[in-house]
């Protein structure tokens, strides 16, 4: 697999990443193409929505993702619309979003929401064979690191019943904002709380299945189980 190859020598910059299509209008200064925030924002992430169009009609799919190096896979039922219509090379738009937090401030229109994002534009395309297990694995892991060593790999039917869909991170963009509300100077008065209310994405206690054989003990993943976290490099809030 290609890895974190695509990295130029600067270490981060992915110049390719930034094309028309994926050059913020919109706040700008929240905006980058560094590989690194691109990177630890879909690692973090848990599932994506994956964005096309069939026939006209725009449908927008929440579904599990996995990346290994530049490459985002997807899988689902072989059957399903999204699978079939992406294997048929039509253009995707992949979208990964992390909330962490409600900016409430002293207005309405300066209510805003504290997150990272990343949009991925490419033409997806279906894997076989060898590949077509790796994703299955990147996507497994995706969820819990550790996991695939551990349980039963895909039988023959049930890979037949799969599709996996690859789609490389050749134009990407990402999205952040942090801070606290950006209130004008006339409001800051108010007699009305405004702030942040931050959000961290935390598990809770694992349930263990009715049907789990006695005797087998959480594993490790799971007892600390956190999403992998870096350093995101913030763009500072407008002024
Ligand atoms: C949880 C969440 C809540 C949001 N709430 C609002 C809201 O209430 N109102 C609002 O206007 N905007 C909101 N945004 C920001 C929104 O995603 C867009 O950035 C913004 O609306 C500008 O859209 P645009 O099409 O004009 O962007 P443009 O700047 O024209 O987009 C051009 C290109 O910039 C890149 N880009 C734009 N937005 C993002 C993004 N979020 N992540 C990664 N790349 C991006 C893409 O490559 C895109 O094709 C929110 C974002 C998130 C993640």
């Amino acid at each position: 697999m290609k890895g974190d190859a695509r990295k130029n020598a600067a270490g981060t910059a992915r110049p390719g990443l930034k094309t028309p299509w994926t050059t913020h209008r919109r706040h700008p200064e929240r905006g980058s193409h560094d590989w690194e925030t691109i990177a630890a924002i879909l690692d973090e992430g848990v599932f994506c929505h994956v964005g096309f169009s069939v026939d006209g009609q725009p449908f927008v799919v929440p579904t599990g993702y996995g990346r290994d190096g530049s490459v985002l896979y997807i899988h689902g039922s072989s059957a399903s619309r999204m699978l079939r219509a992406l294997s048929r090379g039509l253009p995707a738009c992949v979208t990964v979003s992390l909330i962490d937090g409600l900016v409430l401030a002293r207005s309405a229109f300066k209510h805003s929401i504290n997150y990272r994002s990343v949009i991925v534009l490419g033409s997806p395309r279906p894997v076989t064979g060898d590949e077509k297990l790796h994703g299955l694995r990147i996507i497994t892991e995706h969820m819990a690191r550790g996991r695939w060593q551990e349980i039963r790999k895909p039988s023959a039917k049930e890979l037949k019943a799969t599709a996996v869909l690859r789609m490389d991170i050749d134009e990407a963009s990402a999205k952040v904002r942090s801070g606290g509300p950006l209130d004008y100077d006339e409001d800051v008065d108010r007699a009305v709380w405004a702030g942040q209310l931050p959000f961290l994405l935390v598990p809770a206690s694992p349930v263990p299945d009715d049907r789990l054989r006695e005797g087998i003990a959480l594993p490790p993943y799971l007892a600390q189980y956190a999403r992998p976290q870096r350093e995101a490099g913030r763009p500072s809030p407008d002024p």
